[in-house]
């Protein structure tokens, strides 16, 4: 089979490897869409501390089922599946209480050398992780699962409430999935911002009510003059970019929540508002298997209008232009391996 290997700091290779032969435990999954997420940039720029070489990345990934490993119950071939791929020790006290996304100890599927992702033809992931699609979901959707998991645990850890009034900081495809998590879980404004004219754009299709181009307009005094000194309920950095967590800490109302959700690159100064207004902060992690279960019931009932995200689709022969593509194109908000595809 063809693999995409990420053999050194932005260098890809397009490698013949075998087909994985499923361990006892394990399921084979033939792949049909694979996405390229933020982290696999983060990867790609070796900007992640201790990242080791090679990698196959690719986290996000839906296809059939094409082989079962000897104890690995409840898959036959031809299931259409996604997967879950946060691999939890099990054992910790976190893994126990269903929080593995938490684990110390978690191995991650696509981000881990021995755990090889889905910009390939086949990968292995352990059973208990494999999740099955709704049978009238097509693949690109089931691709989306994963990423809708995290918005729908961004949902989660910003406690929304009917009513708040919503910033998202970071309108690329994660921030604009977190727009559709706070409207399903009843934010009542959601306002978004960012400096890419092309995102912008996405946000107003994705039902933001206000969008800031943060890059022209002063964003602190954009939101103050519209929504008072108070600010805003909930913001969700979905940036990080430095300036925005300081961003997000003057524009929250006292008593308000910051998420942060994107990988800072710099380390961020604490401001002092934290203390003087009791803001809270906090972080948002992948997702658990219960916002696996909420993302795909949010989807099957239509209240997610995924069919709307622009997606660019690759077969993997074509790895430097997708991953171009994924990293510099603002207007595609995802980019899709067909590896079925020659
Ligand atoms: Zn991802
Ligand atoms: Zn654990």
């Amino acid at each position: 089979m063809k693999r995409i290997v990420l053999t050194d700091r932005e260098t890809l290779q397009l490698e013949e490897a075998p087909v994985p032969a499923p361990g006892d435990e394990d399921v084979v999954i033939r792949v049909e869409r694979a996405g390229i997420c933020g982290s696999d940039a983060h990867f790609y720029r070796a900007e992640y501390k201790g990242t080791k070489f090679p990698l196959v990345l690719g986290h996000e990934f839906a296809g059939t089922v094409h082989s079962v490993g000897r104890k690995a119950a409840g898959f036959q071939p031809g299931d259409r599946v996604t997967a879950e791929p946060g691999i939890g020790c099990g054992r910790c006290d976190f893994c126990k209480s269903g929080a593995y996304n938490l684990c110390r100890s978690q191995d991650f599927i696509g981000g881990r050398p021995g755990f090889p992702g889905g910009f390939a033809e086949y990968v292995s992931v352990p059973a208990r992780m494999v999740i099955p699609l709704p049978q009238e979901m097509d693949f690109t959707t089931g691709c989306l699962v994963e990423p809708v998991a995290v918005a729908m645990h961004c949902l989660g850890r910003g406690k929304i409430q009917k009513g708040d009034t919503v910033l998202i900081l970071g309108a690329g495809a994660i921030g604009l999935l977190i727009a559709q998590a706070v409207r399903w879980g009843g934010a009542e404004k959601i306002i978004m911002s960012d400096v890419a004219p092309e995102r912008l754009a996405l946000a107003e299709k994705f039902g933001a009510d206000q969008v800031i181009d943060s890059g022209k307009e002063d964003l602190i005094r954009t939101i103050q003059e519209r929504y008072g000194e108070g600010g805003v309920d909930v913001v969700y950095d979905a940036a990080s970019v430095g300036p925005t967590f300081s961003q997000a800490v003057h524009v929250v109302k006292s008593g308000g929540r910051v998420i942060n959700v994107g990988e800072a690159a710099k380390p961020v100064e604490l401001e002092r508002d934290l203390l003087g207004r009791e803001i809270e902060l906090t972080g948002s992690r992948q997702y658990t298997r219960e916002d696996f279960t909420k993302a795909l019931e949010v989807i099957s009932t239509g209240e997610f209008p995924l069919d709307q995200v622009p997606i660019r689709y690759y077969p993997l022969s074509r790895y430097t232009e997708a991953f171009d593509t994924a990293l510099n194109d603002k207007a595609v908000m995802r980019v899709m391996f067909t590896p079925q595809e020659a």
